[in-house]
């Protein structure tokens, strides 16, 4: 019987394929408590099973080929990592000694109660990362029922497969075999197996687990992610409309291929400049090879987490330095730490739990209360521009002082490293990011003390808004069709073009091709993006006509409600 479902994208894309049912980790866990003379052997089980998991995950990175190898040899690290965390084989000795818990009863406990902590975390990338502790509890349970040489991967070629959760290492395996699509019940389109998708060009859905349970085994699937839908045993129409939409997709990725090298001009000639966030090497090398005019975010606070150590100085500057060579002479902006106490705790970067995150000791406020990991940072920035054009951008800016006190390091360690020898540009453009209301309010007061600008909307919109960006239930709220949105971009607009100071956007907002055009109408010419939606923006500006748009900028401006900037922007 047909059956439409549907589900929140993790990676976009078009497939059919036969259902391939997985049964969520369904263990024989065993609640028995166990007799005094078992523990010992029960602990060597336990040591046996994590002695195999971790050459599980040494064998599968030594297999590792090709581009993604780097990407996904990452995650394997981490889960190497987490299973060699002393920490867990302490906990769970100590569970199977005192409780006398089977080993996977033991692994299940300390599952939950890790799963416990991630759950309370504000930040919706580190909540993700619960899905890698699972899935590295998953594999040593896996290892304790099976013995460590069978591998659980399923999947076929032509195959949807229909699970509760996938490792990122897994979803490798299942690409290669030629499943089309997978369907998942637990995780974010922030987790890294979400990532990964997107990279493999997988299509990948999150759908409710009820939804899901109902798709039977073998049916036939239609899986549309781009739409958040999922066609069940699909009929004729659906099949026609199917192809339909595959060579329409196929068009236009050709028409994008094309794309590659052409100049972002509006159709009424003006140059618009295109720039990639970045928080890795691949989105470096992939932002370079699509044309981006430069890295407009770099995400440094990546090089922070998944580790126990926060990264030295020399460390820092090879990361950045790999950027700006792999950009190739086009500049680099490096955002200073975007750490808050909710991340702070896995770069070993103590401090005190704080109740709201959020507003808390975050970005620059948190860089200037601990000025020796600042310090750090900052040498390594000023380091880099000897390989390229460097620019330093600063988050959470919401006062003078706060750039003021940034530009005076920055200015002391150029000094201090020039006298050490090291080579450091002149000029170092420091800009900051305008994601606080607060800030946007009073730029023009604060503008002399910003080389550019940079407008961070994810916050901007979090905090103008009162919505946690976090949060799925109020999903919907987040948006930048709100009348106070509008103005506050226009102000900032404005603030910049008074000044004469650069402005580019980076929030999210720029990478949907959706809102590209309201970008324009509002008087934005620098965006920057994920780089996988340069080259959609790039088609959308190209087809644009600035002028046109621009004359609706005052009907923008004027909007009540979001059905009226609905309206406008769909009529664009
Ligand atoms: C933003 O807030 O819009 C932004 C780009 O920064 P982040 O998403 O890293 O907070
Ligand atoms: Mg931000």
């Amino acid at each position: 019987m047909r059956l439409v479902l549907s589900g929140i994208a993790a990676s976009r894309g078009l497939a059919l394929g036969r259902a391939r049912i997985r049964e969520a980790h369904r263990l024989e866990i065993e609640e028995r408590i166990l007799a005094a003379d078992e523990v010992d052997a029960e602990i060597a089980r336990l040591h046996q099973a994590i002695a195999a998991t971790r050459a599980e995950l040494a064998r599968l990175r030594e297999q590792l080929q090709g581009a993604l190898a780097q990407e996904i040899g990452e995650f394997l690290d981490l889960h190497a990592l987490l299973l060699d965390d002393p920490d867990l084989a302490t906990g769970l000795v100590e569970l199977i000694r005192t409780g006398r818990y089977a080993a996977n009863y033991a692994l299940k406990l300390q599952r939950d109660r890790l799963a416990a902590v991630f759950d309370t975390m504000d930040d919706p990338y580190l909540r993700s990362r619960r899905e890698d502790i699972d899935h590295v509890i998953g594999r040593v349970q896996a290892a304790l029922l099976r013995g460590p040489e069978s591998s659980d991967v399923i999947g076929l070629a032509g195959e949807v497969l229909v699970t509760d959760t996938v490792a990122p290492a897994e979803l490798v395996q299942l690409s290669e075999r030629g499943v089309v699509a997978v369907l998942v019940s637990q995780g974010s389109p922030l987790s890294h197996s979400a990532i990964l998708a997107r990279s493999l060009g997988l299509p990948m859905m999150i759908v409710p687990a009820d939804a899901l349970a109902t798709i039977p085994d073998a049916a036939a699937v239609m899986v549309d992610a781009g739409r958040g839908e999922i066609i069940v045993e699909p009929g004729a129409n659906d099949l026609v409309d199917l192809r339909e939409r595959e060579f329409a997709q196929v068009r236009e990725q050709r028409t994008l291929a094309r794309l590659h090298t052409a100049p972002t001009r509006t159709s009424d000639d003006t140059e618009i400049r295109l720039q990639a966030n970045a928080e890795s090497r691949e989105d470096v090398t992939r932002a370079f090879r699509l044309g981006a005019s430069g890295i407009g975010l770099y995400r440094t606070e990546f090089l922070f987490l998944q580790r126990r150590e926060p990264p030295d100085e020399d460390e820092q500057l090879a990361a950045y330095r790999d950027a700006v060579l792999g950009m190739s002479g086009r500049p680099v902006t490096l955002r200073t730490l975007d750490l808050g106490a909710d991340k702070a705790d896995l770069a070993g970067i103590a401090l005190a739990r704080e109740p709201n995150p959020a507003m808390g000791l975050r970005g620059v406020r948190l860089a200037l209360a601990r000025p020796a990991l600042f310090r750090i940072q900052l040498r390594a920035m000023l380091r880099a521009s000897g390989y390229g054009p460097v620019r330093i951008l600063v988050p959470m800016v919401t006062q003078r002082e706060e750039m003021l006190a940034v530009r005076a390091l920055a200015n002391q360690y150029e000094q201090e490293l020039r006298a050490e020898g090291h080579h450091v540009a002149d000029n170092i453009l420091l800009g900051a990011m305008i994601e606080i209301p607060a800030a946007a309010l009073v730029l023009p007061s604060m503008i002399d003390t910003m080389d550019f600008v940079s407008i961070g909307t994810n916050d901007l919109i979090q905090y103008l808004l009162a919505v946690d960006r976090g949060n799925d239930a109020i999903g919907a709220l987040f948006s930048p069709l709100h009348p106070a949105v509008i103005r506050v971009l226009h102000e900032i607009v404005v603030a910049c073009g008074d000044a004469g100071k650069p402005l580019s956007i980076c929030g999210e907002i720029a990478s949907d091709p959706h809102f590209t055009q309201l970008l324009l109408a509002l008087g934005l010419t620098d965006f920057s993006m994920h780089p996988a939606a340069l080259l959609e923006v790039r088609a959308r500006i190209r087809q644009s006509d600035l002028r046109t748009l621009r004359r609706r900028r005052t009907a923008l401006l004027r909007a009540q409600d979001r059905a009226a900037l609905e309206r406008i922007v769909n009529r664009f």
